[in-house]
């Protein structure tokens, strides 16, 4: 029964003229249908990259409150261009900014949360039947009236906050890919697209580095009750569904195998063995909203001893890192190391908390592949490794191989060579 939708288009279904066009085409199509459409689009190609570029070129530490002026107008532009594509089809539509579609956000620039969607004036634009536009990856900040943006992704968020606000029946996220995949098709080429994911798991392979969707996102609509479905903006087929735990239909033992080379290492050497220690230091970090993945800490072995501690953080938050850790030094720590070429595989799967032995094969695969491991953490359902950034590529294929990931539904050869190109 025809209802409503929320159309998520990624920045590289709106590229260029022609992409736009098609992107139109497929919103139409959809109203057609007989649905209420809106639509959230990204900005198109690499904008985001070249406005942060330009940034960087007049300013080396440009002010936040004007790099979201400046970042959030690449998505206004593919809402522009979108909205008259579709006048073009003979159909309403208009474009808002997300300020103008009611969405309100905390005061953080760059990496806003969303804290209300005021959807009055979508709603009264879908009356008027028209097709609804929304600026993805931006809001209004509640108390100071300022532009905001939502971090890197964000437009995947902004759609699942838009469905959620509208009760929308599903969240459709159109992207280059086929889905969600038990592993980079542009490492490992017979990775598999999943039907269904779960949303625990699909939380995990973003936070582990899988481009999927955003994290934030994805915690939002677990949180929302909001259904997501990742699919092709160049085919009809039906993509990954993002459904709760009960929903799946098999539990596998391994789901997918994740990589990131975007992270980087912190290791402290000399912190003292006593409470508060690491609590003075991840607040430090907190302060700055740098956003800490993994967390090695030993006790000290000899009496009165001290500790080293080592974390990851995205690479892009090296600097602000350090810079919030240095106040500290001497009294928290002696030393800091820093390490920017960190590679890290993951393997996630909801099956593997009831089984044993799963740490064991991943630690043996990567063993005979002679992977260094140099840091291990663990989920109930995901266990990461960090290694050398050179062999990421190697340990992916060796892992999603050892457990058997690829089989039915495997890519063709052509599809292979589009999710190379695009992914
Ligand atoms: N344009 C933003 C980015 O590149 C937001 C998005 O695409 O979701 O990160
Ligand atoms: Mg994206």
């Amino acid at each position: 029964m025809p209802g409503m939708v929320v159309m998520k288009f990624g920045g590289t279904s709106v590229a260029d003229a022609e992409r736009i066009k098609r992107a139109a085409r497929r919103i139409v199509d959809k109203r057609e249908a007989g649905h209420r459409v809106v639509a959230v689009l990204s900005a198109r190609g690499k904008t985001t990259d070249e406005l942060i570029e330009m940034a960087e070129e007049v300013s080396s530490a440009p002010d936040p409150r004007e790099m979201d002026m400046l970042l959030s107008t690449g998505e206004r532009i593919s809402c522009a261009l979108c909205a008259m594509a579709i006048h073009d089809l003979g159909h309403r539509a208009i474009s808002l900014t997300g300020s103008q579609a009611g969405i309100v956000t905390d005061e953080s620039h760059t990496k806003a949360l969303i804290v209300d969607v005021r959807a009055e004036r979508i709603k009264a634009a879908l009356e008027e039947d028209s097709i609804v536009l929304v600026a993805g990856f931006q809001g209004v900040s509640s108390m100071g009236r300022d532009v905001t943006t939502l971090g890197r992704g964000g437009s995947d968020t902004s759609a699942v906050a838009v469905a959620a606000a509208l009760g929308a029946d599903v969240c459709e996220i159109y992207t280059d890919v086929l889905g969600v995949f038990s592993a980079d098709p542009r490492i490992v080429p017979e990775a598999r697209k999943l039907d269904t994911v779960s949303f625990e798991e699909v939380l995990e392979m973003a936070a582990s580095g899988a481009g999927v969707l955003q994290l934030r996102s994805i915690e939002y609509a677990r949180n929302h009750g909001v259904r997501i479905h990742c699919r092709s903006s160049f085919e009809d087929a039906p993509g990954t569904f993002v459904v709760a735990e009960e929903e799946t239909m098999e539990q596998p033992l391994i789901t997918a195998v994740t990589h990131s080379t975007s992270e980087a290492r912190i290791t402290l050497i000399g912190v003292p063995d006593a409470p508060g220690a690491a609590a003075r230091i991840f607040d430090a970090l907190a302060q700055a909203n740098v956003n800490v993945d993994m967390i090695v800490q030993n006790e000290p072995a000899s009496a009165g001893g001290r500790a080293e501690i080592s974390f990851t953080v995205p690479r892009e938050d090296l600097r602000v890192s350090c810079a919030a850790l240095e106040p500290l030094g001497g009294e928290a720590f002696t030393t800091m190391h820093t390490h920017e070429e960190m590679g890290k595989v993951s393997i996630i799967g909801a099956g593997m908390r009831s089984h044993p032995g799963v740490a064991a094969k991943v630690f043996g695969v990567l063993a005979n592949e002679g992977v260094n491991i140099e840091m291990i953490s663990t989920s109930p359902i995901k266990i990461s490794c960090v290694i050398d950034r050179d062999r990421v590529s190697h340990a992916v294929q060796a892992l999603h191989s050892a457990f058997e990931l690829s089989g039915e539904g495997t890519l063709g050869e052509e599809e292979t060579f589009r999710a190379r190109e695009t992914l």
